[in-house]
């Protein structure tokens, strides 16, 4: 039978659940930090390294049949993928944050605003939903250093701790959705027999940890 792809994080927040949630699934592997993809040696599954903003493309167009990613990612990418499985790790929020002297006191106060963000899509839809249309600022990281360099009125990131918020001057504001990581696959992958065997021993692994 041939083998599957799945797609997770090469480094980052989701590289080591990814790596442990697969290896705690009976797979056995390499894990070398220079290769882009490897085998697994008693499964018919090959590993994909990839950054994590590629991941849902891979598998919307089919290159890997399945992914582990953020929710986040997967939303802003605006790619078509299916959900196979919630994973219960790399929980985060996504919010809007202020500057701490900031005149915005409610969602209305947006209107009209510069809000700086990496995720400009997941913003839109946010903004449409509570009817506001406020100037998206795209860019591409270090966020939370634009509104003290007059770029913004405001931001839109992936908060944990609030840490990042407070040492440049911002505080929390409004929560636009939480995420998690998920394992995802492309269209047409339902009755794969490697699918379904992967997906049980994912599922018991997850019913494990409960
Ligand atoms: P890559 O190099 O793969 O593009 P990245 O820098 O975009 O990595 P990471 O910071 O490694 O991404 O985060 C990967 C994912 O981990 C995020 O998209 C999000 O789903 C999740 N995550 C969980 N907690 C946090 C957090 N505190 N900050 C950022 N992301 C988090
Ligand atoms: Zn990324």
């Amino acid at each position: 039978m041939k083998n599957l792809k799945i797609a997770i994080q090469k480094s980052g927040r989701l590289n080591e659940k990814s790596v442990q949630l697969l290896k705690n699934c009976g797979l056995d592997f390499e894990n070398y930090k220079s290769s882009l993809i490897t085998t697994v040696n008693n499964f018919n599954l090959e590993i994909l390294f990839l950054r994590d903003d590629d991941i849902p493309g891979y598998v919307a167009q089919g290159i890997a049949d399945l992914g582990i990613v953020g929710e986040n990612v997967i939303d802003e990418s605006q790619e078509k993928v299916i959900y196979l499985q919630r994973l219960g790790f790399g929980r985060c929020t996504l919010k809007i944050g202020i500057p701490k002297d900031s005149d915005i006191k409610d969602l209305q106060d947006l209107q009209g605003k510069a809000i700086a963000t990496t995720y400009p899509n997941i913003l839109q839809e946010f903004l449409a939903e509570h009817n506001l249309s406020a100037e998206i600022q795209q860019i591409s990281g270090s966020v939370e250093i634009a509104p003290g360099l007059g770029l913004s009125d405001a931001i839109c990131d992936i908060v944990s701790t609030g840490g990042t918020l407070k040492s440049n001057g911002l505080k929390p504001f409004a929560d636009v959705r939480r995420s998690e990581a998920i394992l995802i696959g492309r269209e047409g992958l339902a009755e794969n027999p490697i699918l379904c065997e992967l997906l049980q021993r994912v599922q018991s692994v997850l019913r494990a940890k409960e």
